[in-house]
């Protein structure tokens, strides 16, 4: 049995378990894909979250595959359809079509061939990109306005550990994979980017800021660590 659990983004659930004697950090991954940590007691859990962190390129490279990422026919961002149309093209390309994302194949569609599979995972993500600055920037502009809050500039980028981020300057950067979760969870990381204008750090006027914003932020903050920041497909069109 672990000590404790720690559910990150993009990662999942990761299970620590304390060892007397131990010196050092280790990590292993389970034949069914659970990260599991060992760790000297009483390391902080901010230090052992970052330990992970850290290693999530490894993790990802480790973790076992066994759901295709990419499902012709299946949606992304909620109700984007992905069409892939083969051959009679003399260079692969792609466009926007209505909720349609259509990639024309120069070959035959084969999802076990890694630069295909890699070209219409690029596709996916810049589609992303567009949707999420068409949909959050404008969002982000409407909630500060609303709130009476104030920033510098505003971009999307796909990031792998945060939802969003706010630098000292008030610039503010949201996640290209939050256009794959509900949008009142989207509300939450705009609403706490910007509680960061006022308040830099995560101290108590930080979180009774968030509160007076958005009364149930801690409901949602816990939503939020069920979704992940990669291209996630699903069969049917869904929210958001
Ligand atoms: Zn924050």
């Amino acid at each position: 049995m672990p000590d404790y659990e720690l559910e990150l983004a993009g990662i999942g659930t990761v299970a620590v378990t304390e060892k007397r004697g131990m010196r050092s950090l280790r990590m292993r991954i389970s034949p069914k894909g659970q990260v599991l940590v060992s760790v000297p007691p009483r390391v902080p859990h901010d230090y052992v979250e970052k330990f992970i962190l850290d290693r999530r390129d490894w993790i990802l490279d480790n973790l076992p595959k066994n759901q295709p990422v990419i499902i012709n026919g299946g949606y992304f961002a909620g109700n984007v359809k992905l069409v892939i149309r083969e051959g009679a093209v003399s260079r692969s390309r792609s466009a926007m079509m209505q909720s349609n994302l259509i990639i024309h194949l120069k070959g035959i569609y084969d999802p076990i061939n890694k630069t295909q599979q890699e070209y219409i995972e690029k596709k996916i993500l810049l589609a992303m990109n567009t949707l999420a600055e068409r949909t959050l920037l404008p969002r982000l502009e409407e909630l500060a306005t609303r709130s009476d809050h104030k920033f510098n500039q505003a971009y999307v980028k796909p990031l792998i550990s945060r939802w969003g981020s706010c630098d000292s300057n008030q610039n503010i950067i949201l996640n290209t994979y939050l256009v794959q979760v509900p949008k009142i969870l989207q509300d939450y990381v705009i609403y706490h980017e910007l509680t960061h204008t006022k308040h830099m750090h995560h101290g108590k006027e930080f979180w009774s800021h968030m509160a007076s914003l958005q009364p149930s932020y801690k409901l949602y903050r816990s939503m939020l660590k069920k979704y992940q920041t990669a291209i996630v497909m699903t069969e049917n069109p869904s929210e958001p």
